[in-house]
C-alpha cells in the first residue's frame, strides 16, 4: 500500500498512530542531529524527521534524497515541539521508520515553491512542474469547484448540458476560424466553433428549451493576456424568454456560485447600466463599480473662454480624484505621460488642485479665474483637497481616455481591492457598428441579435441608431459574459444579414441551416455565454486567465511545453492534398 493518510490529512489527534505517505521532497532541512523533510502531494505538506535514532539504513537513503524526488514512506504521528500555526498539518511530523525512493527527479528547471524563480515560459514548458505549486494547484481547484457550482445551479432549474460538435462550419462571432482539413473530402475544410451560437439555437427550434453547455471555443485573433485562441465558455440558450427572464435567470447563477464558493452575497437584482451611460460616465462598455469617480461633463463650462485647446474641442470633460490635491509636480508629469503614450493618445492634461482655504491651483490659470475653476469643482462634486484632472478631443477618444485614466487612479489609491465584487448588467448596446474601412456595418454582438422591437423601423433610414436586445455582465471592469434575445423570425433575419452586407445567396450559402430551421415553428429564444477561464480569474483575485487554465498557450498562440503548432509529414500533406506554398 502507498498510503493510510494524504499529505494534508495528519492532525494532533492522530498523535502515536503508524501512518504510510508518499509523496514528493518539497525540501530537506538539516539542523544539528536532525533531518527534516517536507512531503507534499496534491492535499497538502507533512513534516518527516530522522534523528540519531533513525536506523542507519533508512538515514543512507535519507541522504541521498534531492528535491521532487517521489518517496514512500512509513513513520510513527508524534506532537511537533515547534508548530507551525500556518499549515493545517502544523501540529504534528511523522518520524521516519522506513523509506523508499520510487522515482529519483533530476534538478527541477525552477524551484516548486509559492514564490518561485521561474519566467512565465519556463513554467509553461514546465507546466507539470508548475502545477505541483500551491498557486496554480489551487487555481485549477477553484475552476473544478465553479464548474460543479455551475452544474448544480442549472441542472436545479431544468438545464440540460447537451454537446455540440467541433468540426463544423464557420460561426460569426466576428473573430478568425481555425479550420481542419477534412481527408475525406479533399479541398474542404471544417472550422473549429468560435462558439456553439448556431446550433443552441437549432436545439431551441428542436423544443430542447434549456440548453447549457461548460464548452471550448476557439477563435484565431491576436492574444493579449487575458485572451487564448481556446478558451471555455458556460454557454446558454433559453425559449420562450424576454431579456428580463434571462438577466434574471443567470444573475441567479452568478449569485449562487459566487456565495457557494467564496462566501459572497450579492444584492439582486445587479445594477443595470445602459451602454450610452457607461460610455459617457465611465469612457467603456464594462465599467469598474468598485469606486466611483465618474467622469463629467465640462463642455459647457470649458469653452468660450479663450482656452484653445478647450474651444477646439468637440469634448471636455473630468474626473475629480479625491484626496490629491497635494500631487507633486512628479506625480502630475507622470499622469501627463500616462495620457500620452500610444494606447490613448492624448495631447495632454489639464489639473485643477483644491487645496485648503479654498485656494485653487491649475495648470490653466492663464485662462481661468478662480471662480471659472470653483464653477467646475461644484459642477463636478468635488470639494477641498480633491484633485481635478481633465482631458479634451474629440468625444469618443476623450472618454475613452478619461475612463482609463480613471482606472489607473483607482488603482494608484487602491480603490480597486480584487476581493470586493461589483457586478452590473450593461443594456440597450447599439445593434450594428460601423466599419469606417470597410465602409460597412458590423453586427455588434453577431447577427442573430435582435433588435429593440420599437427601433426596427430604423433599419431603413437610421440604422445605427438601432438597440440591440443585447446584453453583458460585468464584473470589476471585466466582461464576464454576454448574449442576446435572438431574432426568431425569418424575414427579419434576413434584413439584418441585408443591413450587414450578405447578398441573399451568400446568407443562404451561410446560415440556410438555420434560415430553414427558422421555417419549421422557431419559438422566441435568448441566452449568454460566459467566459468561464474569466470568471474563475475574477474569483480567485487574478488578473490573468491563463493561471485558471491547466495546459495554456503563450502569447503567440504556442504551447512551449508540446511545441505546437508544428509541422506535419509529407504523408499526412499528401492524404489531406494539400500543397505547402514557401513558409519565408
Ligand atoms: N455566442 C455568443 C458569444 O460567444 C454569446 C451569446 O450570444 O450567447 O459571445
Amino acid at each position: 500500500m502507498y498510503r493510510t493518510h494524504t499529505c494534508g490529512q495528519l492532525r494532533a489527534a492522530n498523535i502515536g498512530q503508524k501512518t504510510t505517505l508518499s509523496g514528493w521532497v518539497q525540501r530537506i532541512r538539516n539542523l544539528g542531529g536532525m533531518t527534516f523533510i517536507d512531503l507534499r502531494d496534491r492535499y497538502g505538506i507533512t513534516q518527516l524527521v530522522a534523528d540519531e535514532n533513525t536506523d542507519e539504513k533508512t538515514m543512507q537513503i535519507v541522504e541521498d534524497l534531492g528535491r521532487e524526488f517521489v518517496i514512500r514512506c512509513e513513520g510513527t504521528v508524534l506532537e511537533r515541539s515547534s508548530k507551525n500555526s500556518k499549515i493545517p498539518t502544523g501540529e504534528i511530523e511523522v518520524k521516519l521508520e522506513c523509506i523508499r525512493i520510487l522515482n529519483r527527479s533530476e534538478v527541477p528547471p525552477f524551484t516548486v515553491e509559492d514564490e518561485t524563480d521561474g519566467g512565465d515560459e519556463l513554467r509553461m514548458k514546465y507546466r507539470y512542474l508548475d502545477i505541483r505549486r500551491n498557486p496554480v494547484r489551487n487555481a485549477l481547484l477553484l475552476r473544478h469547484k465553479v464548474g460543479q457550482a455551475v452544474r448544480k445551479y442549472l441542472d436545479s432549474i431544468d438545464f440540460v448540458e447537451i454537446e455540440t460538435p467541433f468540426l463544423i462550419k464557420s460561426t460569426p462571432e466576428g473573430a478568425r476560424d481555425f479550420v481542419v482539413p477534412s481527408r475525406m473530402n479533399p479541398g474542404e475544410f471544417y472550422a473549429l466553433p468560435q462558439s456553439p451560437q448556431t446550433f443552441k439555437q437549432l436545439l431551441m427550434v428542436a423544443g430542447m428549451d434549456k440548453y447549457f453547455q461548460i464548452v471550448k471555443c476557439f477563435r484565431d485573433e491576436d492574444l493579449r493576456a487575458d485572451r487564448q485562441p481556446e478558451f471555455t465558455q458556460i454557454d446558454c440558450e433559453m425559449s420562450f424568454v424576454e431579456q428580463e427572464d434571462v438577466l434574471k435567470t443567470f444573475e441567479g447563477m452568478i449569485v449562487s456560485v459566487f456565495n457557494d464558493i467564496l462566501g459572497v452575497e450579492f444584492k439582486k437584482p445587479f445594477q443595470r447600466m445602459t451602454y450610452n451611460d457607461a460610455m459617457s460616465l465611465y469612457g467603456c462598455d464594462k465599467p469598474d463599480l468598485r469606486f466611483g469617480m465618474e467622469i463629467r461633463n465640462l463642455s459647457q463650462l470649458a469653452k468660450g473662454k479663450g482656452f484653445v485647446v478647450f474651444d477646439n474641442a468637440e469634448y471636455v470633460g473630468g474626473i475629480v480624484v479625491p484626496g490629491a490635491a497635494e500631487y507633486s509636480r512628479k506625480q502630475l508629469d507622470e499622469l501627463t505621460k500616462f495620457v500620452q503614450r500610444p494606447q490613448i493618445g492624448a495631447k495632454g492634461l489639464v489639473y485643477v488642485k483644491l487645496g485648503a482655504n479654498g485656494e485653487v491651483k491649475s495648470s490653466v490659470d492663464k485662462f481661468f479665474s478662480p471662480d471659472d475653476l470653483s464653477k467646475w469643482a461644484t459642477h463636478m462634486g468635488a470639494s477641498e483637497g480633491d484633485l481635478l484632472l481633465i482631458m479634451a478631443g474629440d468625444r469618443t477618444h476623450t472618454l475613452e481616455g478619461l475612463g482609463q485614466l480613471r482606472l489607473e487612479m483607482g488603482s494608484r489609491l487602491s480603490l480597486r481591492p480584487s476581493n470586493v465584487f461589483a457586478p452590473l448588467w450593461v443594456v440597450d448596446f447599439p445593434l450594428l457598428e460601423w466599419d469606417e474601412e470597410s465602409k460597412r456595418f458590423y453586427a455588434k454582438h453577431h447577427p442573430f441579435t435582435s433588435p429593440v422591437a420599437s427601433d426596427i423601423h430604423l433599419f431603413d433610414s437610421d440604422p445605427s441608431a438601432i438597440r440591440a436586445n443585447a446584453y453583458d455582465l460585468v464584473i470589476n471592469g471585466v466582461e464576464i459574459g454576454g448574449g442576446s434575445i435572438r431574432i426568431f423570425d425569418r424575414d427579419l433575419q434576413h434584413k439584418m444579414f441585408k443591413v450587414l452586407g450578405f447578398s441573399e445567396e451568400e446568407a443562404e450559402a451561410q446560415f440556410g441551416f438555420l434560415l430553414n430551421a427558422f421555417k419549421y415553428g422557431a419559438p422566441p429564444h435568448g441566452g449568454v455565454a460566459f467566459g468561464f477561464d474569466r470568471l474563475c480569474s475574477i474569483m480567485g483575485g487574478s488578473e490573468s486567465i491563463r493561471d485558471y487554465i491547466a495546459f495554456p498557450k503563450n502569447n503567440s498562440g504556442r504551447d512551449v511545453m508540446i511545441d505546437s503548432p508544428s509541422p506535419i509529414s509529407e504523408e499526412q500533406l499528401n492524404e489531406l492534398q494539400i500543397k505547402l506554398g514557401s513558409t519565408k
